[in-house]
């Protein structure tokens, strides 16, 4: 479909989340450590909540790699609802989002999602997380590796490098941009939640990176925008009703 509804047009607020994105993710931040949840009835009302809310709420009912996640979810028993498994708060530093594996919560940072196509990111993003946390027994608090694995998935099929990618590749013709990318982006994520060196953080990532980068669930192939990102949907919705006919 022409003309994304998610997607706003070329301008300075399109392209200022692309400074940010590179600490968009926290997995397990320390909540309890940043306060409450914003949950209060008068609060929600013109705030950054309010907002958070309703381009989550538009998120989760318009964007093609956000819907094909949550089907690839709900196939693998892990069904997503709105008001239990996403949080709007304010976060430290310049954090956009993580997910917190102990209460299998998507925490959207409300201060520092700037707009519909950046919530879209974020919210992907974060799915991507939750979508290994519900197919595998993910043992994030302990094994580096496993959470490389999954933050090189989620830079790799979210779109957070595929939108760089484009740029660079139109300006520059940086062919391999796609892949240093995937591998800086998982990194820095690393690097954000775990107190290791970035030797350690690199180390992992170069571990796991060929197998994880290959690994396209539920996309079937890279996303790089969201004409595949519709296609993959397609593709998943169909395999669906394969199965189901069995
Ligand atoms: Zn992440």
């Amino acid at each position: 479909m022409a003309g994304a509804p998610d997607e706003r047009g070329p301008g300075p607020a399109a392209r200022e989340p692309l400074q940010q994105q590179h600490v968009g993710c926290q997995v397990f931040p320390e909540r309890l450590a940043q306060g409450k949840p914003q949950q209060g009835f008068l609060s929600s009302f013109f705030t950054d909540n309010q907002k958070c809310q309703l381009m989550l709420l538009k998120t989760l009912e318009t964007n093609p790699y956000v819907k094909l996640l949550l089907d690839a979810m709900k196939h693998s028993g892990c069904a997503v609802s709105k008001e239990r498994h996403f949080s709007c708060e304010d976060c430290n530093g310049n954090v956009s989002g993580g997910f917190d594996a102990s209460v299998s919560q998507i925490v959207l940072c409300q201060n520092n999602i700037r707009n519909q196509a950046h919530m879209n990111r974020v919210v992907t993003h974060e799915l991507i997380h939750a979508f290994d946390h519900c197919r595998a027994h993910v043992d994030w608090f302990t094994n580096i590796r496993h959470l490389a694995c999954s933050e090189v998935r989620a830079a790799n099929l979210s779109g957070d490098c595929s939108l760089l990618n484009e740029i660079f590749r139109l300006h520059f013709g940086l062919k391999q941009h796609h892949q240093t990318c995937v591998r800086d982006r998982a990194i820095l994520s690393i690097l954000a939640v775990r107190n290791i060196s970035r030797e350690v953080a690199q180390k992992a990532v170069d571990e796991v990176f060929e197998s994880c980068f290959n690994d396209h669930e539920p996309f079937g192939r890279i996303p790089h925008n969201q004409t595949y990102a519709r296609y993959a949907h397609r593709d998943f919705q169909n395999r669906d009703r394969y199965y189901s006919n069995i």
